[in-house]
């Protein structure tokens, strides 16, 4: 009694202070009591704008969802700039590489959730925030229309919010390629509720298995987890589940044991695929050794309650097998409103919402979108290769000297990254080497023709991002700068130059920076991409991604959940409670 008193006494007098203070007040607190607690939650709540009433109205800025490319893009723009409101259906952020861990409590739902209103409270501007979902774009008139999201009230109410801005950053829907019966009878697993519906359902198969009136057969039906999918999510949750089943399910359910059949049904010729060779051969054999059985090379082509059907593509054979729970990972597709804005835009054609470089939506002002429900329409350097070589021309010679060329060689890499890529890959320092005949000999000028010749295989190395929280996150923080010195590089523009028009783009074009991937894939063991063509695999590797995802929580709270979670997991297992 006396012990919970004096914490809940601590929490509220810390609630009162700023986290600068929090730091300070916990080290002495820990240093007292033993181990220090690192505390560095960074920018402080105090610091408000002075309103000058001469100044224009600030521009309204609109940004639709609060998954990582809203989250990042608010936590990094000056709102003190703009009038800013959210609007998202979920209230909270969801740290979803862990999801996989919440299907089978590993890791509980809370403990990587992250309210959106504590996250844009650390903002020094003003955030408002509207538990809604964006039901249609208006392009033409700058208006968003939303409903609210309270469930409980009789009829949802509906309103309107102007914009100057709009960031679109509402993610994706899963894909079910419109395969019958997949919505009605498949578990998702891209959000919280998803996988807390995974885990209530898994307990339920072991729950019904048991009971004394189960057929044998119906028993071995219930316990056929299928998984559809070999990507990183589906390959994980199978990992997840196996571990659960071995580790905690076998004990409390030990008449069932030898029933649980776990199977992942992959369409392509092999799982993680687009993972290194190397880790998905590992991938494969690990699956094998723990009698994961993997069926790759198959299309399912329906799903009922019972049943999953799919055809074995090398054969054409069809066949159906019964199913306790099936868990969909197969992709993702674009969601409904976009789809819908993307017709108003000139975009109907489209599978993906196009954008620039700079983020903006091709065909439509003011309006940017970050994140899994966009892709960028990457420049063709050929599109523009006559523009170039005119602006590079410089004395209207109808050919370019080195020194012409080099002249817009660092404006051509910054506007067309795969020039960048082409140039690695041939193991090219600098251009020097494209000025030589095919001969070997060097040439004094070229031509438009040696222009082309020289650059005509650059665009072979555009490929499009993957929809990545990396990406996603990395998306919101650079247009939250450009964002915060839109002013400033109007006057003073930082971009390539434009060949087609005249003087520099506003900003430098976006740049994604891979830091490699994780696969985890159970029992203490993951794999691991790592920049550099670096691949790691087996236990380290586990240990590497605990601190990675342990560093990567978006708070100190969900980092101190989660670690103690997985410290939880492994003292006293996972909870098998229905709750
Ligand atoms: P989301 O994070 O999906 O956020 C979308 C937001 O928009 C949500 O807040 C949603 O509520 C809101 N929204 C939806 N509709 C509307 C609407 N109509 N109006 C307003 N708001 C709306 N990526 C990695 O890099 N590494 C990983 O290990 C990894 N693991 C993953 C595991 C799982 C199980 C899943 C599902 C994904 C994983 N990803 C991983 C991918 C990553 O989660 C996505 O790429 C990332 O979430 C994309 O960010 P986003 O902001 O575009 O969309
Ligand atoms: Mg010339």
């Amino acid at each position: 009694m006396k012990m919970g008193s004096f914490f809940m006494r601590t929490s509220n007098a810390l609630k009162g202070y700023s986290s600068s203070s929090k730091l300070l007040l916990l080290c002495t607190l820990s240093i007292s009591g033993g181990g220090v607690v690192a505390y560095s939650e960074s920018r402080s709540e105090t610091e408000h704008p002075i309103i000058d009433a001469h100044v224009a109205p600030k521009k309204k800025v609109v940004v639709l969802g609060t998954g990582w490319a809203g989250t990042s893009f608010l936590k990094d723009l000056d709102a003190s700039r703009y009038d800013v409101q959210v609007v998202s259906p979920r209230n909270y952020f969801a740290f979803t590489p862990l999801l996989p861990s919440v299907t089978c409590g590993t890791v509980e739902a809370r403990s990587i959730v992250e309210p959106v209103r504590t996250l844009i409270k650390k903002n020094k501007g003003e955030i408002k925030y509207w538990e809604a979902e964006c039901v249609k774009i208006d392009a033409a008139n700058r208006k968003v229309f939303c409903k609210d999201n309270i469930n409980n009230l009789v009829g949802r109410g509906e309103f309107s919010l102007d914009y100057d801005f709009l960031v679109l950053a509402v993610g994706s829907q899963v894909n079910t390629f419109n395969t019958p019966g997949v919505k009605e009878n498949c578990h998702f697993l891209k959000d919280i509720e998803d996988a807390k519906r995974i885990r209530l359902s898994i307990t339920d198969c072991f729950e019904k298995a048991v009971l004394p009136s189960l057929s044998e057969e119906d028993r071995r039906s219930n316990l056929h987890f299928v998984v559809v999918g070999g990507g990183p999510t589906g390959v994980e949750f199978a990992a997840e589940l196996h571990d659960y089943v071995q580790e905690d399910l076998t004990n409390l359910y030990p008449a069932v044991k030898d029933s649980v059949k776990i199977t992942l049904i992959q369409s392509g010729d092999h799982i993680l695929n687009t993972f290194d060779k190397r880790i998905s051969t590992f991938a494969e054999q690990k699956f094998s050794r723990d009698g994961i059985e993997v069926q790759t090379g198959c299309r399912v082509i329906s799903v009922s309650d019972k049943e999953i059907t799919m055809k074995v593509k090398s054969t054409g054979e069809i066949c159906s097998v019964p199913h306790g729970l099936i868990v969909w990972s197969t992709g993702i597709s674009t969601i409904p409103v976009i789809r819908d804005f993307m017709e108003q835009v000139g975009q109907g054609k489209r599978r993906v919402l196009a954008i620039d470089e700079w983020l903006r939506v091709k065909g439509c002002e003011n309006v940017y979108a970050v994140g899994d429900c966009c892709t960028i329409d990457q420049r063709k350097i050929m599109d523009d290769i006559s523009a170039i070589f005119a602006a590079a021309d410089k004395n209207n010679s109808g050919t370019l000297t080195i020194e012409e060329f080099q002249d817009v060689m660092d404006d051509i890499l910054l506007r067309y990254p795969q020039v960048e890529l082409f140039m690695k890959k041939k193991h090219l320092l600098d251009f020097t080497s494209l000025w030589l005949d095919s001969q070997g000999n060097e040439r004094k000028e070229i031509d438009i023709e040696g222009f082309k010749q020289a650059l005509s295989h650059a665009d072979s190395q555009m490929k499009s991002l993957p929809a990545t929280a990396q990406v996603a996150a990395q998306q919101g923080t650079y247009l939250a700068r450009c964002f915060n010195r839109m002013d400033q590089c109007e006057e003073n523009p930082e971009g390539p130059r434009r060949f087609r028009g005249t003087g520099r783009h506003k900003f430098l074009p976006f740049r994604y920076k891979h830091f490699g991937q994780f696969a985890p894939l159970g029992g203490e063991q993951a794999a691991a991409e790592l920049p550099g063509d670096w691949v790691s695999m087996g236990h380290s590797t586990q240990w590497l991604w605990y601190s990675v995802y342990a560093s990567k929580q978006v708070s100190w709270r969900t980092r101190v959940l989660v670690i103690s979670d997985w410290t939880r997991r492994f003292i006293f297992g996972r909870d098998s409670s229905r709750v």
